[in-house]
């Protein structure tokens, strides 16, 4: 990826269509179960395998983890609301037609309208939805190569049927960096109301992206769109790779190309991979062998009520019981592993505003470094709490502090332990830090005249020389005070 960013002559306008693969037990249409990992063709039946004259029946869990969904999303949720056959040949599909839902007013998908705030960036931002629907997914095509060339391909139906939902947003996001921080503050909501494990990289949440960039204030231009992005972060750096293309395109007058790209990570490019369908082309009519979806409204009041504490009422919440900047609450909501690690370290050590600064400051550099998720290291509540009781009781450092919180990341090490064995303890025994004062005094007779002389600056010399003399080890403050009282005896 290039380092260059895209000019401000030109704004980019994302929108994402997220797949969420369901948390139930059974698909979308038949009770075959929905385990990950079986052999294949061994979940399945006439209905998923799409023979003539089987009947789909509707799974009223799937139904009702798209409604929390869509209650979370502050959406309209329509009371009845319809399945439409979306026609396709492909040979994951049997049917010829998967069964979805879209976006037909008559025929409305089960929310429309909702939004969610974008707060760990600069400015809040509301973030239009605009349609939550149920979907089945199709079967998955296995090819078996040799050399490179497929010799045949295979196919597993255990995935035929799977329920999905997808969450459809407006075209309201401007940067990569929004794109991955709302697709993060979704999972998160996801994960808070049970409806998804939110696993990327396992495929139970897919991203695809239009992304298109016109001048400010004109009308939108040709979108392409980006598709198997495996990773928050892989999303934003496809995103910024797909922009730069576009507007290289556009500052050498050729068209941008409507069509679907595929995000190669590893070389760091995307490439085409098909011309994109119109609408039209998959001919969506109402599925007649399904009634409509029909929800009342003591329903929508009791999935309203079970909702546990949402993101943003959590965001909230920390901002004002913890005392918490915005930009603070924002980024240990953002997720909701660093949420319920926030906490417990809390629980540690109570000085939240100090937490949250850790996580937002250094850790949070290193999970980005890393490409990380923070329950994706080995750092725990309370080994951080610990180190952070170790600055405090003046044994280390911040910038001690500083240098082993990686270790701590990476191997999951106790700070106490690390100190003790690497002599890291800070030297806060007078005796000690006087002679190495005495010593740098001696060594450096100018700038000690100089301070005599008025020169206030010279102290900070000196302080830096005693720092370097013991390998930032001396209590500063201690180096300060001591250096004073020599100079001035
Ligand atoms: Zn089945």
């Amino acid at each position: 990826m290039s380092e260059r960013t895209t000019a401000i002559a030109y704004e980019v306008v994302i929108g994402l269509e997220i797949h969420v693969q369901l948390l139930t037990d059974s698909k979308m249409f038949c009770e075959c179960a929905t385990a990950f990992g079986a052999p294949p063709n061994t979940q399945t039946c006439p209905v998923c395998l799409g023979l003539p004259g089987a009947l789909p029946v509707i799974n009223r869990k799937a139904v009702e983890l798209g409604l929390r969904t869509a209650v979370a999303l502050g959406c309209r949720v329509h009371g009845t609301s319809q399945f439409h056959r979306k026609n396709y040949y492909y040979p994951d599909l049997p049917k010829n037609y998967q069964i979805t839902q879209y976006e037909y007013k008559i025929h409305p998908p089960l929310g429309t309208k909702g939004s969610l705030e974008l707060t760990a960036d600069t400015s809040p931002r509301r973030i239009g939805i605009r349609r939550v629907h149920l979907e089945e997914d199709t079967g998955k095509l296995v090819h078996v190569e040799q050399h490179g060339q497929i010799l045949h391909s295979l196919i597993d139906f255990n995935r035929s049927g799977v329920p999905l939902m997808e969450v459809v947003t407006e075209p309201d996001l401007r940067s990569p960096e929004q794109a991955r921080l709302f697709l993060g503050r979704l999972r998160s909501l996801l994960q808070a109301i049970g409806v998804s494990s939110g696993r990327m990289e396992e495929g139970s949440l897919r991203c695809d992206a239009n992304v298109s960039l016109r001048r400010p204030g004109a009308e939108l231009g040709i979108r392409t769109e980006v598709k198997n992005m495996n990773s928050l972060r892989s999303v934003e750096r496809a995103l910024a790779f797909e922009a730069q293309r576009q507007e290289q395109l556009l500052d050498r007058g050729q068209p941008v190309g409507q069509e679907t790209r595929h995000w190669d990570e590893r070389r760091g490019v995307t490439f085409s991979s098909r011309t994109k369908e119109e609408a039209q082309d998959y001919r969506y009519f109402p599925e007649p062998d399904l009634v409509p979806i029909a929800v009342g409204k003591q329903w929508i009041d009791e999935v309203r009520a079970s909702l546990p504490e949402l993101p943003d009422a959590r965001r909230q919440r920390y901002a004002s019981a913890y005392r918490l900047s915005p930009y603070d609450a924002g980024l240990v909501t953002s997720s909701m592993p660093l949420a319920i690690f926030f906490e417990a370290t809390v629980g540690h050590y109570p000085q939240a505003k100090t937490v949250a600064n850790w996580l937002a400051g250094d850790v949070a550099a290193y999970l980005n470094a890393e490409g990380l998720e923070i329950e994706e290291t080995a750092l725990t509540p309370n080994h951080l709490a610990e180190l952070l009781r170790l600055v405090d009781a003046g044994t280390i450092s911040i910038r001690t502090a500083k240098e082993i919180l990686p270790e701590m990341l990476r191997t999951g090490a106790s700070a106490e332990q690390l100190v003790a064995d690497r002599g890291l303890a800070q030297i806060s025994d007078t005796a000690a830090v006087g002679s190495v004062i005495d010593r740098i005094i001696a060594e450096h007779p100018g700038p000690a005249s100089d301070f005599h002389g008025g020169k206030t600056q010279a102290l900070t010399f000196l302080v830096g020389q005693v720092m370097k003399k013991t390998r930032g080890r001396a209590n500063p403050e201690l180096v300060n005070r001591l250096l004073r009282e020599k100079l001035q005896s």
